[in-house]
């Protein structure tokens, strides 16, 4: 699979989740961790997906998952300081930790607002 190309340096680490207050580790692979997996929630730290260049720094709420062909899930996070919004690709099948796939079904099934 080719991988996008990327202009600015990706940022792949670990965290401590703001939302639930667990130590999240970096991802076994390539992709840059960018959400909590046990509860989804992010910070807005990102203006493009792991180069941490966003100063908001708020909260981001997932608030709903699309399905993609190929079983890939994206999840749709919602900054609650900002109103802003972002898409992540849900990490499944990780090493270290994958996202909690119980929450990926449950937002997936429900509406997504589309009004950006
Ligand atoms: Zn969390
Ligand atoms: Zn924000």
């Amino acid at each position: 699979m080719a991988l996008e190309t990327k202009r600015f340096k990706v940022i792949n680490e670990g965290f401590k989740c703001e939302n639930c207050a667990v130590d999240v580790p970096s991802t076994s692979g390539s992709t840059p961790r960018n959400h909590c997996p046990y509860c989804l929630y992010c910070k807005h730290v990102d203006i493009n997906p792991g180069d941490r260049a966003n100063t908001c720094k708020g909260l981001m709420k997932p608030i709903g998952v699309y399905t993609h062909a190929k079983k890939e899930y994206v999840i749709l996070h919602q900054c609650q300081k900002c109103g802003g919004r972002v898409k992540a690709k849900a990490i499944l099948g990780d090493g270290n930790a994958s996202d909690n796939f119980d929450i990926i079904l449950k937002l997936s099934s429900m509406p997504i607002d589309e009004q950006v």
